[in-house]
């Protein structure tokens, strides 16, 4: 078996892509294209390695589920034990729907709402992540008209740079998230002052798509500092919270590999007289990014004097992140063909944007009905797609060994024309 890089759960047997036991080419017939495809054994062993790094201590992965919200996604991680890192209403009524102990949920994000606040108060989530001083007023607010007290963490933007792509840093200062440095000293004073609210935590995020331990290190050693200045203060924090942001490979990228990452962050954590405190991750991407891969058909080939296009049936609005990022995501043909000389092309969508692009000066040996498989994609993909040019969103199955389960069918047309009224 031949597995690709940094997916040991997708791979090449007898000339055919396979995801687990499961040929691709097999799946797009079945379940029709576009089609997202993911590995539960790639999740549970993404999850595995947080869990080695993490080994006797007391900690609490809670996925961030808007990497891929999709239920039959949480299901897997709710079952495995996780909790969730949700970012609003609608994700805590995704993590109830599949059995999330509330305690084990926490929310995250600057713009709660207080209807949201309300509903995550009353089912009794474990943590509110605060992320300015004046939600920190508005929650007061909102428990106290509820008679309940808010467990509450303060985000702490630490400064630090995790040197990645500019929309998905947010640990530097001129980023909207967290409360800044500085100031965190005095937003716990007043947190621990308001009646309705109860500390428990200090958390962070610096970014995603994370590919070194170095910004994680010095994130670590802003935290500590300033746990140990708020514990001066008689403020007792439970727990730390590391967030999320760990890379995966998407194109040779070395990222560090989560249970080495963590026994790295421990050993620093416990030289600095912390390693007692309940720790809480918010890994996303690196739970389910390279677990996924989204089929398409080759709908045309279409040579130019410049370029040559490969136009398939999946388009940015499936896939979001080349446009969004500039991202780069593998293309493989699912069944290479050897007859068909590998030509270089430009892999697009039918989308009517220059920036419906799925990758760039790709080398493909397909004909027209060929699918294709866009690989690493089970992350910020589905959860982004959107019904831009009418198009309905694709169908997802999840593969377990050799069984196949639809977790999402395909929309169709009548679920987007549902809503929407004609003017009378
Ligand atoms: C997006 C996000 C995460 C997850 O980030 P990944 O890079 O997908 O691991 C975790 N915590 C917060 C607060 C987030 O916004």
């Amino acid at each position: 078996m031949n597995a690709l890089p940094g997916q040991p759960h997708i791979h090449w047997r007898d000339g055919e892509l396979h995801v687990e036991q499961v040929p691709v080419t097999q799946l797009a017939r079945e379940h029709g294209t576009p089609l997202f495809v993911y590995s539960k054994a790639s999740m549970l062993a993404a999850l595995a390695a947080y869990r080695r790094g993490l080994e006797g201590r007391r900690a609490r992965i809670c996925y961030a589920m808007k990497a891929n919200s999709s239920l039959g996604v949480l299901q897997v991680f709710a079952q495995a034990g996780c909790g969730f890192d949700i970012v609003s209403g609608g994700e805590l009524a995704r993590a109830l729907a599949v059995g999330a102990k509330p305690h084990d949920i926490i929310f995250s994000g600057v713009g709660k709402t207080r209807a949201e606040m309300a509903q995550a108060l009353q089912v009794g989530i474990g943590c509110f992540n605060v992320e300015s001083e004046a939600e920190l007023e508005v929650l007061d607010q909102v428990a106290g008209q509820q008679g309940r007290v808010a467990p509450v963490s303060i985000r702490v933007n630490p400064n630090v740079d995790a040197k990645t792509h500019p929309y998905i840093s947010t640990g530097l200062k001129g980023n909207k998230f967290g409360i800044a440095h500085e100031r965190t000293l005095h937003a716990y004073k007043r947190a621990a002052s308001l009646k309705h609210l109860r500390v428990v935590g200090i958390d962070c995020h610096i970014g995603s798509q994370i590919t070194d331990s170095g910004p994680y290190l010095d994130a670590m050693d802003r935290i500590l500092d300033l746990v140990a200045t708020i514990e001066a203060e008689g403020i007792r924090l439970q727990h730390i919270d590391f967030g999320g942001g760990l890379g995966i490979d998407y194109r040779g990228d070395r990222p560090p590999a989560a249970d080495a990452l963590w026994t790295e962050l421990l050993r620093k954590l416990d030289a600095r007289g912390f390693g007692d405190r309940e720790i809480l991750l918010e890994p996303g991407r690196s739970l389910v990014g390279n677990a996924g891969l989204c089929v398409s058909e080759v709908l045309y080939l279409k040579p130019g004097e410049q370029k040559n296009f490969c136009i398939v049936d999946a388009a940015m609005n499936d896939l979001p992140r080349p446009a969004m990022y500039e991202a780069w995501h593998g293309i493989e043909a699912a069944k290479p063909r050897s007859d068909a000389q590998p030509t270089t092309y430009d892999v697009v969508g039918p989308v009517c944007e220059s920036g419906d692009w799925l990758g760039r000066e790709r080398s493909l040996a397909v004909q027209p009905g060929d699918f294709i498989a866009v690989l690493s994609t089970g992350a910020y993909c589905m959860s982004m797609a959107s019904n831009y040019n009418t198009r309905t969103r694709a169908a997802e199955v999840l593969v377990d060994g050799g069984r196949t389960h639809v977790i999402r069918e395909r929309e169709r047309v009548e679920d987007l024309l549902r809503n929407e009224r004609l003017v009378d």
